[in-house]
């Protein structure tokens, strides 16, 4: 059963009744692109089964949507294929359909008896939900599944940093990292006749698109069954090895899972119930620390900041003051973003990152700090040092576009985060240097994996 704090009632109602054309229960999946542990597809199934009717789940596929490429697209996709074939063997009928979100979900909703859908947090997100509650013939129940803890169940309020929103989450915990299983419906949808684009063959459906082509798909499989995969692979390996594995891009300690769970493809809840399995060390807490708090705490920031992402709306009061106050110090040198996209600022650490962010579309959490920071360093104004650093964040990452890449991008800019020692062009915010780099890995070594050889762009 899906806890009730995970459930928001959008438009209330009773269900529309068959006699007034109800065929079916729609779940319109947009956030949460998966079968396993989707508490909107459990709720939507536990609605059909009480109406007495089949389930269909919806999604709208669009060209333009925001900051998205072909890279991103590939591997979301993958997912999708994943999704058709895994609904198809509960019986559940999936409706892929070219359009802006919304207006899909509306045009199926015109036969629902109820519509289920999932949260997001993104600004766009949020508002596509409410035009669908607005203008839905039929009840709308919104159901939280992204997120271990209900990101309004910890709080009402923008929380300062991970010690402020840490307690008020780990209280809740044992209450909602519980396994589920989602049922069959006791109604197949295999009599329902509905139009829908062929999923089976993802690269296909990609040409067809309209989309930035420039950033291409990489060599990895998204979807369910490789996030599954790589879930196993990394308990296999053994979560001993996160700490302090995860900041050495070299020994690969991390999970690697961030990708699957901004496209909704695996779920935090299964991941942390299957952690919670091994046995108790500092790696198993540092890992559900970054899982949980450091990811919801994101989203608090999204769901709070109105200005997530913007430098006004972004960055804390103290340190647009303290930058500000050394906007006219000399910079060591001075890039432009295209400069910097094609990796020629002739420091070897920070080209080397930004090659291999292009290459495999992530990049080590350590050396997305240098990264981030060195931007501020180099660039004229720190507006334009932020608008920088989110652009690229969002356009090579596989996990960008994300509410951690906001609250990221934000962090290298003060936010989250203390005062330092105040020094040039930082002035108050934390620094990040090579020293730091070279304290937790061999850095000689990665620059030299991560050279101009390595640079397919
Ligand atoms: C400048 C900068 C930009 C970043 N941009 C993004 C981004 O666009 N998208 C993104 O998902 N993450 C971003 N991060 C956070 C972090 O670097 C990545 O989530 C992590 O490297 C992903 O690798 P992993 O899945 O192996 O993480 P693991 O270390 O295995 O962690 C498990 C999960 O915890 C979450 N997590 C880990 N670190 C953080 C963190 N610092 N903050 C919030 N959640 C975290 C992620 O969902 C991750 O998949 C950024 C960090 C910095 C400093």
């Amino acid at each position: 059963m899906v806890e009730d704090e995970r459930i928001r009632v959008l438009k209330d109602g009773d269900p529309r009744p068959e006699s007034e054309g109800a065929a079916y229960v729609l779940y319109w999946m947009q956030a949460s692109q998966r079968v396993l542990y989707n508490h909107a597809l459990a709720e939507a199934i536990a609605r059909a089964d009480t109406l007495g009717l089949p389930v269909v789940v919806g999604f709208g596929l669009m060209d333009d949507y925001p900051e998205a490429n072909a890279r991103h697209y590939a591997f979301m996709l993958d997912g999708l294929r994943d999704v058709a074939a895994a609904l198809k063997d509960k019986g559940v009928a999936f409706v892929l359909r070219r359009g802006a979100p919304p207006d899909v979900a509306l045009a199926l909703a015109k036969q629902a008896a109820v519509v289920v859908c999932d949260r997001g947090y993104l600004r766009h997100q949020v508002q596509w939900r409410q035009t669908v509650a607005d203008r839905a013939p039929c009840p709308v129940i919104e159901v939280e599944t992204d997120a271990v803890v209900p990101v309004d169940t910890v709080t009402d309020k923008l929380e300062h940093a991970a010690r402020t929103i840490r307690p008020k989450i780990e209280k809740r915990l044992d209450d909602f990292i519980r396994e589920i299983h989602v049922p069959f419906p006791k109604k197949t949808a295999r009599g329902l006749s509905l139009e829908s684009e062929d999923v089976s063959k993802p690269r296909a459906l990609l040409k067809a698109l309209k989309l930035d082509h420039d950033v291409p798909p990489l060599d990895r499989s998204g979807g369910e069954r490789a996030a599954q995969n790589r879930l196993d692979g990394f308990l296999d390996d053994g979560i001993e090895r996160y700490e302090p594995g995860r900041s050495d891009p070299l020994s690969n300690g991390s999970s690697d899972l961030s990708a699957f769970l901004h496209f909704g493809q695996i779920s935090p809840v299964q991941i942390a119930w299957r952690v919670r399995r091994q046995p108790r060390s500092d790696s198993r807490a540092s890992f559900l620390e970054e899982l949980i708090v450091r990811r919801e705490l994101a989203f608090n920031f999204v769901r709070f900041c109105a200005g997530y992402d913007s430098y006004d709306g972004a960055v804390p009061d103290w340190a647009k003051a303290t930058l500000n106050a050394h906007k006219d110090d000399a910079r060591p040198a001075i890039f432009t973003r295209a400069r910097m996209e094609a990796a020629e600022t002739g420091d070897e650490a920070w080209d080397a990152a930004m090659r291999e962010m292009k290459r495999t579309g992530a990049l080590n959490n350590a050396v997305r700090m240098y990264w981030g920071k060195k931007i501020i360093e180099w660039t004229g104004t720190p507006r334009y040092a932020y608008e920088t650093a989110l652009a690229l964040n969002n356009r090579w990452f596989l996990d960008g576009r994300d509410p951690n890449s906001f609250a990221n991008i934000a962090w290298l800019f003060g936010r989250h985060d203390r005062p330092f020692q105040e020094r040039k062009v930082l002035g108050k915010v934390r620094p990040y240097t090579t020293a730091a780099l070279k304290r937790k890995f061999d850095l000689k070594a990665w620059i030299a994996a991560n050279g101009p050889q390595a640079d397919l762009f």
